[in-house]
């Protein structure tokens, strides 16, 4: 008989179900109509109804099935008793079909770390540019993001009703990301994107010195890795501290698999162990392609004002 999949293989495959019922809470939370919008640190770091339950569906239901992963979630909450139907207990058949990578199939429960954003770009949720919404699942293995899941609650949702609304990208390094059509960016072109809601002085500054044709400026890490993997821009470009692991790690994997990079402004890799601080506080530089480009162009001002 066959071998049973891999435990990488079965938690990625979970994670795409437990993402798809995420962005369904999201969307009732939305469509019920009432956020009840909490501020943590500011006006700008925002959590809601939607940000909480699903935080708590998407650990719950990952916990349930492998009791000995650690999974670090971006929102405190109070340890009440998760409802019943909240937890999703389905896979993906089509990802427990693909080989697992040979440096991946000894891995054990113990050694990988789930990454959770529940919601990213809460900010554009509260305010109605809902296609800035995605729902992040990353796996780490040794430091390393090695697998995500990306959900898009919203993808399509000005396409009209004919059209299907949302989709759930996943990505294994070693096997490649699904669930999108990756496009290369024009060519020649220097399109920039960044934040929208968390912009400052040294943001700009940095933008500028890369001397873009033209800058994209949208909510949400997930998004913004969409946007380099859909060819909508050459560079995402953050010079801040302010994005965390939680908002990374997916995207890193999904970018990595599809032959991308990300760093922090300096061009250090991002570390996922269970202990590493949470903050990446020297900032974001991600590209599909040409990252020297950009990396090289950095201003050693922009470098200097942020300490990793
Ligand atoms: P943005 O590109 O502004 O949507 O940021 C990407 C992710 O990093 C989101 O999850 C934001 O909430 C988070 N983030 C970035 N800057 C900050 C900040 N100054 N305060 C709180 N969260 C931030
Ligand atoms: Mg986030
Ligand atoms: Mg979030």
């Amino acid at each position: 008989s066959m071998a049973s999949p891999a435990l990488l293989m079965r938690v990625v495959a979970s994670a795409y179900s437990v993402a798809e019922k995420a962005a369904t809470i999201v969307r009732n939370v939305m469509a019920a109509g009432d956020l009840g919008i909490v501020e943590k640190t500011g006006a700008n770091d925002l959590q809601t109804k939607a940000d909480r339950l699903v935080q708590m569906s998407i650990c719950a239901s990952l916990a349930r099935k492998f009791p000995k992963v650690t999974i670090i979630g971006e929102e405190e909450l109070p340890a009440d008793e998760v409802t019943e139907e909240l937890i999703e207990n389905g896979h993906c058949e089509e990802i427990l079909k693909k080989t697992c990578p040979a440096q991946y199939t000894g891995i054990k429960e113990e050694e990988l770390v789930i990454w959770v954003d529940p919601l990213d770009g809460t900010k554009e949720y509260t305010e109605g540019l809902l296609d800035h919404v995605t729902v992040l699942i990353g796996i780490a293995y040794g430091g390393k993001a090695i697998a995500g899941v990306i959900n898009q609650p919203y993808y399509n949702y000005e396409a009209g009703a004919g059209a299907v609304l949302g989709r759930t990208i996943w990505g294994v390094l070693g096997i490649g990301a699904f669930g999108f059509q990756l496009t290369e960016a024009p060519a020649g072109k220097h399109i920039i994107v960044t934040t929208r809601s968390h912009s400052s002085t040294l943001v700009n500054d940095c933008i500028s010195a890369l001397n873009p044709d033209s800058v994209i400026r949208v909510g949400g890490a997930g998004n913004k890795i969409i946007q380099l993997i859909e060819g909508k821009a050459s560079a995402y470009v953050f010079a801040s501290p302010g994005c965390k692991k939680w908002d990374t790690c997916a995207p890193e994997a999904i970018l990595h698999a599809v032959g991308g990079k990300i760093t922090d402004i300096h061009g250090n890799s991002f570390q996922y162990n269970k202990e590493v601080k949470h903050m990446n506080s020297a900032g974001v530089l991600a590209t599909l392609r040409n990252y020297d480009y950009y990396a090289s162009r950095i201003p050693n001002t922009v470098k200097q004002s942020l300490v990793p």
